[in-house]
């Protein structure tokens, strides 16, 4: 037997697999092996549903021993963030609020990966909802990042992130509202993809902003992201804002070379207190990808500053309508000493919700409030339309667009939890995508003092096929993601 398979991609173990070589309840047993040794100084998950792991590994084992055909994703652990419902299986979002909640469904995710074989190895820390760019938001406990137990990995996703990168989860599954995928995979070194906002479906995702949450893939490389993609992306009749448009298969678009791609390099996404090693580092890719056959060209996108501004009335307006829903009757918490249903209600999200999810109810309720809206609500709603007529120009001329994913690598933990905007705008260069829906990735592009460098690759409304296919050229050229952290 091969050791050390919890190292490997899932496309690696796919192969081993379909030889017979290895079982899907070894590759299981492995990441769970990796989980105890290394988990209680990453901290990635808040639940490890080992039993269910190998009971779903020992089914698909048996498939195969029956002469069944292959699964896609036979015998692959993924991990989930813990704001996707899993059915029977505690679903915290990070937060006091769902106290003890088990989810009656599965999400539409979380049954297409199973329905391909997939394995549900556990569910992974975030900041509390979705809210913040570190995971020191979460209720429980921050995770860290492997390649400096000191710093933070990034967030919101930030424990399937840190999962991935630590060989704790094969794949893994966050959410993306403002850079919640793309942020930590930068921080953290691995491929972390925001789809199309409604290539993958969001029933069972636990809404923080609703026009703008987006599903995707965490990896260890980019095939295993176009692997993911094939068997989440695609229409579902639950959540009505999911796209009924056809999904290629992405592997097909997996070409080593970048001949006759455009792509444009919008200078003002590097003015944005970006580090000069992240400048440089991102320069040298957009040769990298010229050496490959693509040509290039600098171009200015006035918009971007617009991004966070806006995103903070939007995403919070949301937030507040979202979590209205939790007042301690249906489910999670209930502050059980109360005389009467009111006094119940406002001490149970006293209680439940921690200090940022606070403040950005009440910034959502006041932006919302009756003689504010039109100057705060609908005027960002406005200018949201003129972020995306901007890209829209830009794509007119561009296949895509290259950028740094954050202005810096991951910050020590507790340097910026004091400063609530300095958190904030390590988003200052994903929320343009998230505005706009359109999809975007981040890879591994270079090291900083030995911490990685996330390189963005931002497409055309629904192309998810052409940013693959630039991020695949530019992996198979280099080998950044090959570098792996000591824990
Ligand atoms: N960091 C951003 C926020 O706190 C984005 C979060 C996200 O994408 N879920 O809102």
């Amino acid at each position: 037997m091969v050791d050390k398979l919890y190292q490997l991609t899932a496309h690696e173990l796919h192969d081993l697999i379909s030889k017979k070589e290895v079982s899907c309840r070894d590759v299981t047993e492995s990441v769970l092996d990796r989980i105890r040794s290394v988990d209680d100084r990453v901290k990635c998950y808040v639940t490890v549903t080992d039993e269910l792991a190998l009971a779903q590994a020992d089914n698909v084992d048996k498939q195969i021993a029956a002469g069944e055909p292959l699964l896609p994703l036979a015998g692959i652990p993924f991990a989930l963030k813990d704001n996707m419902c899993t059915r029977g299986v505690l679903t915290t979002c990070s937060s006091k609020i769902l106290h003890n909640f088990k989810p009656v469904y599965d999400a539409t995710v979380v049954e297409r990966i199973v329905n391909n074989g997939g394995v549900i190895i556990g569910k992974t820390n975030l900041d509390e909802f979705a809210m913040g760019s570190s995971t020191e938001n979460s209720a429980f406990f921050t995770t860290r990042n492997p390649w400096d137990i000191d710093r933070v990995p990034g967030g919101s996703s930030g424990g399937s992130t840190a999962a991935v990168a630590a060989d704790e989860a094969v794949i893994a599954l966050g959410s993306d509202t403002g850079g919640s995928i793309r942020q930590p995979a930068a921080f953290c070194g691995v491929v972390g993809f925001k789809p199309t906002y409604g290539r993958v479906s969001r029933y069972g995702l636990i809404a923080f902003a609703s026009s703008l949450d987006q599903i995707g893939p965490i990896t260890k490389d980019v095939t295993d992201c176009a692997l993911a993609m094939n068997l989440i992306a695609g229409k579902d009749f639950c959540d009505s804002t999911s796209l009924d448009v056809p999904v290629p298969d992405y592997t097909k678009s997996l070409i080593p070379d970048a001949k006759g791609i455009k792509i444009g390099v919008p200078t003002d996404f590097f003015g944005q207190g970006v580090e000069p090693e992240i400048v440089n580092s991102v320069m040298k890719a957009v040769e990298v990808l010229k050496d490959l056959g693509a040509e290039y060209k600098e171009t200015s996108m006035k918009m971007v500053d617009y991004g966070l501004p806006t995103y903070y009335i939007i995403a919070p307006a949301e937030a507040s309508s979202n979590l209205a829903r939790y007042d301690g009757v249906r489910f999670g918490l209930r502050s059980d000493d109360s005389k009467d249903p009111i006094t119940m209600f406002l001490k149970t999200r006293e209680e439940g919700f921690g200090p940022e999810v606070k403040q950005r109810i009440m910034i959502g309720t006041y932006a919302l409030s009756a003689g504010y809206y039109d100057a705060y609500y609908l005027k960002a709603q406005k200018v949201r339309t003129l972020i995306r007529q901007d890209f829209e120009r830009l794509f007119e001329e561009f296949d895509v667009l290259v950028a740094p994913t954050s202005p810096t690598v991951a910050f020590k933990v507790g340097e910026r939890a004091a400063d609530p905007f300095q958190m904030k705008l390590a988003d200052v260069l994903t929320i343009p995508a998230n505005m706009a829906g359109i999809p975007a990735i981040s890879i591994p592009c270079g090291y900083a003092d030995g911490l990685p460098i996330g390189l963005q690759i931002i497409g055309k409304s629904l192309d998810e096929a052409t940013i693959l296919r630039v991020a695949y050229a530019f992996e198979q050229a280099t080998d950044y993601h090959k570098r792996k952290p000591e824990i």
